[in-house]
């Protein structure tokens, strides 16, 4: 009898690891081609000044619709981008259309609007990452200052050299860093002692149960008082409810992200979104004059 069991657990899970294997291909095999058949689009996530309520900036994501496979997640995709070396012309066409955006944004709208990209290990451990990074601003002619570039922890832990001296030219041209899924690591504290962080986005994992779970409001308070203590923005992520965002201003976070104020949109829809604040804004004046 054990036997027998011990027989179907051992198909059950190779029959399993085939499926994954299989689908892992068959992603691997579309995402190669998925830049020159045009099927990857950036959104843009808002985010806010936590007192005001209002946009400052946006986070770019990508979005991946294939014809054979639907909609695959970044969740899925990206690690295998990331483990095949495609992460590399996937994240440079990533910037090239977030900094696109954000000259007209700024053009249009606030001159010091923030962009946010995410940057990954292999990305980031490239020696012509910085020289491709200066090449799209020149082109672009964005303000340096409103750029932020969010990493992991993973883009620390390999102790590579080139990592050191990307963080240390990107810091010198003025682009901010951010580190991304703050609290969700192992060595998160050493790594702010030792880096030049601007930002802590605070992982929504955090956010999530902040008005049911005193111990994660406490967490999450003595994240906003740390970073402040090492002259850092804070970000909260995930912010879905209005009760979760009242204590986020209460705590004195600088700015909030999440679902209560948007879910990432496509550019059109995005700019609609900012159009409909400048009016709220004129609105606004025109009644307190
Ligand atoms: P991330 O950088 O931490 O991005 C935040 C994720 O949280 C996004 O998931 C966003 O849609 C989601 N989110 C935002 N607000 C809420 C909320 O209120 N509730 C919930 N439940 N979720 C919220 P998304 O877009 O699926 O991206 C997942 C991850 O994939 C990102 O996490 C990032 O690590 C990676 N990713 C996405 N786009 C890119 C990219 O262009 N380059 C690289 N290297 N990674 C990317
Ligand atoms: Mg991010
Ligand atoms: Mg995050
Ligand atoms: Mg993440």
């Amino acid at each position: 009898h054990s036997k027998d069991r011990g027989r179907n657990t051992y198909n059950f899970y190779t029959s399993q690891m085939n499926n994954d294997m299989n689908r892992r291909l068959r992603v691997e095999e579309q995402l190669r081609s998925a830049l020159k058949r045009n099927e990857l689009e950036v959104y843009f996530q808002p985010f806010v000044d936590i007192k005001s309520r209002k946009i400052v900036g946006g986070e770019a994501l990508l979005r991946w619709n294939n014809t054979l496979l639907g909609q695959v997640t970044p969740d899925e995709f990206i690690p295998i981008a990331e483990q095949t070396g495609l992460i590399v012309s996937i994240g440079q066409y990533v910037i090239e259309i977030a900094f696109a955006a954000a000259k007209k944004w700024q053009q249009t709208y606030d001159p010091h609007f923030k962009i946010a990209v995410n940057v990954s290990p292999k990305q980031f451990r490239e020696n012509t990452f910085v020289d491709m990074l200066k090449i799209q601003i020149d082109k672009y002619k964005i303000n340096v200052n409103s750029i932020e570039l969010e990493i992991t922890e993973g883009v620390l832990l390999s102790g590579d050299s080139v990592i050191d001296s990307n963080l240390t030219s990107i810091n010198d041209i003025g682009v901010s860093i951010s580190m991304d899924d703050f609290g969700t690591g192992y060595s998160s504290l050493s790594y702010l002692r030792s880096y030049p962080f601007d930002t802590l986005k605070v992982d929504k994992s955090f956010i999530n149960d902040i008005t049911v779970d005193p111990g994660d409001l406490q967490l999450v308070g003595a994240a906003i008082a740390m970073g402040h203590g090492l002259n850092l923005k804070v970000v909260a992520e995930g912010i879905e409810t209005e009760e979760q965002y009242q204590l986020l201003n209460a705590l004195k976070c600088d700015y909030g992200q999440g679902y209560l104020f948007s879910k990432p949109l496509p550019q059109p829809a995005f700019e609609k979104l900012l159009q409909t604040q400048v009016e709220n804004e004129l609105a606004n004046n025109l009644v307190s004059h």
